[in-house]
């Protein structure tokens, strides 16, 4: 919890006195998230400290799908999606499932998502996430001419259908990314599709290709930014659970740990679908929640694709990597946990084989839960933390996360540098939240 006084607060006031151009940032939360912002803030020469509850770069930001795509940059929550996602709380195999169990717990936030599945919130919230996100594709190939060592893939996301009015529907969206530089991509039938992807199943008969897309291993991504940060000098400390911090003059001065006292001139929120917990130490109530995803990881297949591909109806996506492949999907709010619900991974198995040959086996692969961190509107949250003047909060990217990382990093560290205007980054507000 929030302390307010003793000799703690004025030993950093002293500190902070007495540091000017080495501001000290505390970063909370060594996802990919954490770790771009702690990258860009280094290069900015601000001495950077991370710290993870757990393993950096274990919790969602590890067993996801990978892709670099900012031609999905569509907010979640979408006109017509009300009823549907009502529809499919009674289906534990379902694209989107609200436990029912949880529903009660979440409602205030749930009530909020579903106002915003509207047209003109989508519009707004996909012009604004694509407009950030015009710059997603360049960043990842800085990050690869800086040195840093990362899995990336330049081989465009194929979309594979088994109902062709279904892929023009989707095809169609692409109508939006016009003005980001992206084109509505051709249609391509049956032959086409299998002299580009020998395995897929009969039943496939349409799809696309976005050929502008990236794809990069998650874990080399995070493991590449933590060699990098430590060979410029962060401090890592895993396994230090944050548990509150001392707060004086409407400014966090110390962010108290399991480990100990870490004194801190701002402080940096980036602690994925925990990050709502942690800043109600700082006296802030902000509505992230956990929408879990699954996959499995199959080593040894990786020839089975040759590109990402994204399974049309079934909602799932897959990537290939050196030596494996991962299937990955589903959206379940069933509150913030990471147990893994059998069903769910059942229904990933189930849609695979719908569209890939061989098949794979029951009890094939690697199987992963993580939880995306949510915002009832489906936009990140950027910004200062409301009520804290050294408070900043970098959060809710959904199914975004790694496509978004760099460039959040990036825009993180210029508005904490004083390099960009808070107003620039409106859209994204924590403070539009009125909780
Ligand atoms: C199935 C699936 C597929 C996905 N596919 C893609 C994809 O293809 N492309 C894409 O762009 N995105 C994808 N995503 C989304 C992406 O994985 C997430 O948006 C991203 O990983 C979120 O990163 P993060 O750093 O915010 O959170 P996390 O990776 O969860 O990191 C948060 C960190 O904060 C730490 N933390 C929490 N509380 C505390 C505390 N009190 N003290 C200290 N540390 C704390 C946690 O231990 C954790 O390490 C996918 C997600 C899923 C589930």
């Amino acid at each position: 919890m929030a302390d307010r006084g003793g000799s703690r607060v004025d030993e950093a006031r002293n500190r902070s006195a007495a540091v000017t151009a080495a501001r000290r940032t505390v970063v909370i939360g060594a996802g990919v998230i954490g770790l771009a912002a702690a990258h860009a803030l280094r290069r900015r020469g601000r001495e950077v400290v991370v710290i993870d509850q757990g393993e950096p770069g274990a919790a969602c930001s590890a067993g996801n799908a990978g892709w670099i795509t900012p031609s999905i940059s569509a907010p979640i929550p979408a006109p017509g999606l009300t009823w549907t996602s009502i529809k499919w709380m009674l289906s534990s195999d379902s694209p989107l499932y609200i436990a029912p169990s949880a529903a009660l717990g979440q409602a205030r936030w749930l009530w909020r998502f579903w106002r915003h599945c509207n047209a003109a919130d989508f519009e707004r919230g996909l012009h604004a996430v694509a407009s950030l996100n015009e710059r997603a594709i360049r960043l990842f190939d800085e990050l690869e001419r800086e040195g840093l060592s990362f899995e990336l893939h330049r081989d465009g996301l194929l979309f594979v259908f088994r109902e062709e009015r279904y892929m023009e529907t989707v095809r169609r969206e692409f109508d939006h990314y016009r003005r980001y530089g992206y084109q509505v991509p051709k249609a391509l039938g049956a032959a086409e599709l299998r002299t580009m992807e020998p395995n897929l199943a009969d039943e496939v008969h349409s799809g696309f290709l976005v050929a502008e897309e990236y794809h990069v291993r998650p874990e080399t991504l995070t493991a590449g930014y933590l060699d990098q940060l430590i060979k410029s000098g962060v401090a890592v400390r895993g396994g230090t659970a944050v548990t509150g911090f001392v707060v004086a003059d409407g400014k966090a001065m110390v962010v108290k740990t399991a480990a100990g006292d870490e004194p801190a001139d701002e402080v940096l929120v980036a602690a994925g679908a925990w990050s709502g917990r942690v800043v109600e130490h700082l006296g802030a109530r902000l509505p992230v929640q956990a929408g879990k995803g699954y996959s499995v990881t199959i080593a040894g297949r990786g020839d089975m694709l040759r590109r990402p591909v994204y399974l049309g109806e079934a909602k799932i996506g897959s990537s290939p990597f050196a030596g494996g492949v991962r299937f990955a999907g589903t959206m379940e709010l069933s509150g913030i946990n990471t147990e893994l619900d059998r069903r769910r991974i059942e229904a990933i198995r189930r849609g695979i084989a719908r569209y890939l040959k061989p098949p794979v086996g029951p009890n094939e692969g690697v199987e992963w839960v993580g939880m995306r961190p949510l915002t009832p509107d489906g936009l990140p949250m950027l910004g200062r933390i409301p009520g804290i003047a050294n408070g900043y909060i970098a959060t809710g990217h959904a199914m975004l996360g790694v496509t978004m990382a760099p460039v959040t990093g990036e825009t993180m560290a210029d508005l904490m540098t004083g390099r960009l205007d808070e107003a620039a980054l409106l859209p994204f507000a924590p403070g539009r939240f009125r909780w």
